[in-house]
């Protein structure tokens, strides 16, 4: 739970202020009235005798029996320092300011963050209100804790002191608090800020009783009694009256309410607050916390889970306070004021589905996320944590529950099966072929939008289609390149491949003729050959074969056309899903029944109406693929493993 396995706490101050006595004292309750040793060993409680539960070892020093060096390696061990002092005599007081911390700074650097808590001993001996004798060094030095006046001799606050001591560790006020403002800090402030937007589940800025008790259990694991929450409030009301808003905590009263707690002592509420949501003794989220392990091996894909899919569901119906369906960028902004940074720019609109004024709409929000869960996974765990996945889902360890690996790729084609959901289809053309159109096609937009921006278009697009009856998620990748271009392998990692070429211009068949004997005719890839402007007049291709005898000759589904103009046409969105779903159709897979049905429809249809234009160029095949429907899927996709959030 804590940074800290152990706490190691030692113990300096001038020779026979009662550094070793204390530290007797402590272990034996009684004091040592006999002769006591220079120095005590090193002694470790168990967690369990201690009241935060982690193991302690308390370090004496002597300097009649140990020497600098020693001295200087242990105050760099330390996790916290108690300089101790005997409160009757005054030159220990002095030796404080004149050697002890000075020592410390020299040793740990200025501004070290070993806290150090004044230890005046001795109290039998001298009168009651010493502590005003050390007030003002606490104030000069700001990573003094606390002061403590204790006597062994009369077992007083022995224990306390240690205890002191190990809160400083582990809780410590200095991130927290500026003693000097009086004031949280802005970091501790910002913290919180988060914390009370994510327990605000309706996002009305205020935290009702519903809210306020689960709030309670998720942190201290204890419901709070109604009389209890009725009490908090009345504090806060009491000193801050914005504080309260219809019976439930605002924001301010939120912040109030962890002042009062750490001006009161009882940092280590606020302090369990802040780790229940991720923070570190810094009051930075751990690594742990924002990227837990997630292990992916070679051939498989991330995708987003039934419980991915539902939080991120939730977050936006949280967000979208007009209910419009949409998030408008006021309501995106507050949505990821959760996050360090806005991450979304206008390329994401880009990319996806958005309403009638360029707002991403529920579908494209989660196709946007599902893009993310597929090439970087790690940025979806990420801002999953930071919209506080683990305290909403709180039955589920932690956001990982929200993502699904799949399994191998190469297990999918042996098994001649796949439960993936999401599937890439990199466009391959010429620059100027319509790669761009296309990708705007799959999220129903043409280039002339008036919401588009050339200058914010994404090479991605992404949205779902149906496979089968079966909403699946494409992604299309535009990968744009000169004549003479290689494709890299990262060009090559995808589901399905589109080949584009320009059917008005006779030199842009050749590149995908090119790419596709050097890349794809042995590869398990499937390829769908694109004729893309479909609208315009035809010409012949430069290459001795035309595009349909090519496809015809290599086996491969004959062209599809596809223009950007008139209503946009599905239908070829559906099919590069459908061939990244059953992903060999060359080799093995041909001899399965299912497969060879899809097959022999794919390369044997009627001929389409799109297509004749293309007459004067090939009248062998002008076959375009049967439309699947419903029907279909009932009997091919029976094997199929098929999820559905
Ligand atoms: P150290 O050199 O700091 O380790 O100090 P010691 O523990 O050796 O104590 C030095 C002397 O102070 C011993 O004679 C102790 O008995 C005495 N002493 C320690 N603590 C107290 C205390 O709380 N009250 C009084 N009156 N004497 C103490
Ligand atoms: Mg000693």
């Amino acid at each position: 739970m804590y940074g800290h396995r152990d706490v190691r706490i030692l113990l300096l101050g001038d020779s026979s202020v009662g550094k070793t006595s204390l530290i007797l004292t402590l272990v034996s309750d009684e004091f040592p009235e006999d002769e006591v040793p220079a120095r005590a060993e090193e002694i470790t409680i168990p967690p369990d005798v201690t009241p935060e539960k982690v193991p302690t070892h308390i370090v004496d020093f002597s300097t009649r029996e140990q020497g600098d060096e020693i001295l200087l390696e242990e105050i760099e061990r330390a996790d916290v320092i108690c300089i101790v002092y005997a409160i009757s005599k005054q030159e220990t007081i002095d030796s404080i300011t004149e050697y002890w911390l000075p020592l410390i700074r020299n040793t740990l650097g200025a501004e070290h963050t070993t806290p150090v808590i004044l230890v005046g001993n001795k109290s039998d001996l001298g009168d009651s209100n010493s502590l005003e004798n050390v007030v003002p060094i606490m104030n000069d030095y700001a990573e003094i804790e606390t002061c403590v006046e204790c006597s062994a001799r009369n077992l007083k606050n022995i224990s306390e002191v240690f205890f002191y001591a190990q809160k400083a560790v582990l809780h410590p006020t200095g991130p927290l608090y500026s003693a000097e403002d009086k004031e949280l800090k802005p970091e501790c402030k910002r913290a919180l800020c988060r914390i009370f937007n994510i327990c605000d589940l309706d996002n009305d800025g205020i935290l009702n009783d519903y809210e306020l008790n689960l709030f309670q259990r998720r942190c201290f694991n204890a419901p709070l009694q109604p009389q209890a929450l009725d009490d908090v409030k009345a504090v806060v009301r009491k000193n801050i009256p914005e504080g309260v808003q219809n019976n439930g905590l605002t924001q301010i009263g939120f912040l109030f309410l962890h002042t009062l707690f750490i001006q009161r002592g009882r940092h280590e509420t606020t302090w369990t607050v802040l780790r229940k949501f991720g923070y570190n003794d810094h009051l930075k989220l751990t690594t742990e916390y924002l990227r837990p392990r997630l292990r992916v091996g070679r051939g498989s894909s991330t995708e987003l889970g039934h419980l991915g899919y539902q939080f991120l569901t939730q977050q936006f119906e949280k967000y979208d306070q007009d209910k419009d369906g949409a998030l408008s960028p006021t309501e995106l902004q507050s949505m990821f004021a959760t996050c360090p940074v806005m991450p979304w720019g206008p390329d994401v609109n880009m990319a996806v589905g958005t309403n009638e004024k360029g707002w991403i709409n529920l579908q494209g929000y989660l196709a946007q996320w599902t893009l993310t869960s597929l090439l970087d996974v790690n940025r979806t765990l990420e801002y999953l944590a930071y919209f506080g996945y683990r305290y909403v889902m709180a039955d589920h360890e932690n956001q990982l529950s929200a993502i699904i690996v799949t399994r191998d790729k190469k297990i999918d084609w042996q098994k001649r099966q796949t439960s993936r959901n999401v599937f890439q289809c990199n466009v391959i053309g010429c620059r100027g072929a319509g790669k761009t159109n296309f990708l705007q096609g799959l999220v129903e937009r043409s280039l002339d939008h008036p919401l588009l921006h050339p200058e914010h278009l994404s090479t991605y697009t992404m949205n779902t289609v149906q496979v089968y009856g079966q909403e699946r998620y494409l992604l299309l990748h535009e990968i744009d390149v000169e004549l003479t271009d290689e494709l890299t392998s990262d060009d090559l990692d995808c589901d399905v491949v589109c080949l584009m070429y320009d059917i008005s211009d006779p030199r842009t068949f050749e590149y995908c003729a090119k790419m596709y004997k050097q890349h794809f005719e042995h590869s398990n890839i499937p390829s769908l050959l694109v004729a893309a402007k479909s609208d315009l007049h035809p010409v012949r291709q430069d290459y001795p074969l035309q595009p349909a005898q090519f496809c015809a000759s290599y086996k491969i589904p004959p062209p599809q056309t596809y223009s950007s103009t008139g209503r946009p046409n599905k239908d070829i969105y559906i099919k590069l899903a459908t061939l990244a779903a059953y992903p060999v159709v060359k080799g093995v897979l041909v001899h399965h029944p299912a497969a060879l049905w899809v097959r022999d429809k794919l390369l044997s249809s009627a001929p389409s109406v799109r297509l004749m234009h293309l007459k004067g160029i090939s009248h062998e095949n002008r076959s375009l693929w049967l439309k699947i429907g419903v029907g279909a899927a009932i009997a091919v996709g029976c094997g199929i493993v098929i999820f559905k959030y």
